[in-house]
């Protein structure tokens, strides 16, 4: 076999445009083959199908590359959950814009990496300004904010608890409410930091009366960070993030907000009201591949000021050496704590330019509109009972009378049919599906349809099983 071309320079177009062309298609062929929004079977079948199309996976001489992208691509796309289908929405688990699909595969060509100016000129400078344009939506009124691009959630948490542990010491104690995203404790376990008090959540959203007496009984006693969310992962509602920075100014305490799914609510007139408070924090966390439609990864850590970030600065001597940063060549190292970074600035960007604020703001606002419209359809209905109206974009509901185990096996039973992804949610002393909305192409006749799925599947489950 020639040796094969490679995707940069002049000729790297030409030799894509082909190995595209046959990506393209294996995407759609395996999609009419899967047909759904994820394939039917459970592991055993997709694992087997997946198997047989790997097999041989390291042969002696390769089966070039028409044939190899075209069977695997072909065979992992019919094994999908596609969260581009609207019955697919379980998680936090977003379709992305086919433009941003479309600039990261620029970003895998040029294959820039964001550890050092000579890697990434021209990228560097686009970062730059795509995370200060960012920072500067969450810390309006703040002269100098910036933001750090990351894997996502899990990283920001991380990085928010480092920087607050730099300032504080590794006394500093972290309170979080019951209803915080997991990362934040195993940051503080990854961080060496006492594990985190918990504040009750017992409505979903942080109990201010808790929040008060727990930091009247430590304040002063170590440093503290209190962690809230605008929007959790159970439920979508947001902490009362004006209360909660009021009450950690009284105490001393900084705040971080964990924003990774409602933070981009900012960008929508309609919606931004529900986040506001976020400029109070000492840092907050964002996550694009949410509700902003970038495929993994696209997570921000945003703070007030630049200099917040100045305990990430490091020194290495191939990437930053002092005469080469005081000839003026940019100093990358400091703006994440991996090396080789891929320059996820790109998609954003281009996503930011391509659709403007009334495009995202749309995007938003269809959403939360279409789990609204699922939210109505729920109430209305005779067979099934709604937890709550969404906050953002979760809905959680349960067929009446059901039991949890009832609950569990309609979510499995959807799930193994490959009739629809939704999530489960433990609250309020019983198990609930969880609907989590982020198509904006969702329809009314999608939400019916998913609601028509899960209603049959109860009468199914009850008729066959009457001593339930
Ligand atoms: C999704 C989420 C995270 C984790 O983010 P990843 O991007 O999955 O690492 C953290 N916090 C909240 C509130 C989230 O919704």
């Amino acid at each position: 076999m020639p040796t094969p071309p490679l995707a940069g320079s002049t000729t790297g177009p030409a030799a894509l445009r082909p190995l595209i062309d046959t990506v393209l298609t294996a995407l759609q062929q395996g999609a009419r083959r899967r047909d759904g929004p994820l394939p039917a079977g459970g592991p055993d079948t997709v694992t087997a199908h997946m198997r047989t199309a790997l097999d041989p996976l390291i042969p002696e001489h390769g089966t070039g590359p028409h044939h190899a992208l075209a069977t695997l691509i072909g065979a992992l796309t019919e094994g999908a959950a596609d969260p581009a289908d609207p019955l697919c929405a379980a998680h936090l688990h977003t379709p992305p814009l086919a433009l941003a699909t479309a600039a990261d595969l620029a970003a895998s060509a040029l294959n820039p990496s964001m550890d050092s100016w000579d890697q990434a000129p021209a990228a560097s400078t686009l970062e730059a300004d795509t995370t200060a344009a960012l920072a500067a939506e969450i810390y309006p009124h703040h002269p100098h904010p910036d933001a750090l691009i990351t894997t996502g959630g899990t990283e920001a948490n991380q990085l928010a608890l480092l920087l607050a542990r730099e300032r504080h010491g590794p006394t500093l104690q972290t309170i979080t409410g019951t209803n915080a995203h997991h990362s934040i404790t195993r940051a503080t376990w990854l961080l060496g930091l006492p594990t985190p008090l918990t504040v009750p959540a017992p409505d979903g959203t942080i109990d201010l009366t808790a929040l008060h007496n727990t930091l009247t009984h430590h304040h002063g006693h170590h440093p503290l960070l209190v962690t809230a969310t605008a929007g959790t992962t159970d439920t979508g509602q947001i902490d009362p993030l004006t209360a909660i920075a009021d009450l950690c100014h009284t105490h001393g305490a900084e705040l971080h907000i964990d924003a990774a799914y409602g933070g981009p609510l900012l960008l929508s007139p309609t919606h931004r009201h529900k986040v506001t408070g976020l400029d109070r924090a000492h840092s907050v966390t964002l996550d694009l591949h949410k509700l902003g439609w970038q495929p993994a990864s696209a997570g921000i850590l945003a703070v007030p000021d630049h200099h917040h970030l100045d305990p990430l600065h490091h020194h290495a001597p191939y990437l930053n050496a002092d005469d080469d940063t005081q000839a003026g060549l940019p100093d990358l190292l400091g703006r994440s704590l991996r090396t080789t970074r891929r320059p996820d600035a790109l998609k954003i960007a281009v996503t930011l330019q391509a659709l403007g604020r009334t495009g995202l703001a749309d995007l938003i606002d269809r959403t939360c509109t279409a789990a609204h419209h699922l939210a109505d359809l729920i109430t209305k209905h005779p067979a099934l009972d709604l937890y709550d109206r969404p906050t953002i974009t979760t809905v959680l509901f349960r067929p009446t009378n059901a039991d949890d185990h009832t609950v569990a096996t309609i979510r499995r039973t959807l799930l193994t049919r490959g009739h629809a992804v939704l999530g489960r949610t433990r609250t309020h002393g019983h198990l609930w599906l969880k609907a989590t909305l982020l198509n904006p192409h969702t329809t009314p006749d999608d939400l019916n349809k998913l609601l028509d799925l899960v209603t049959h599947l109860t009468t199914e489950l009850t008729e066959s099983s009457p001593n339930r």
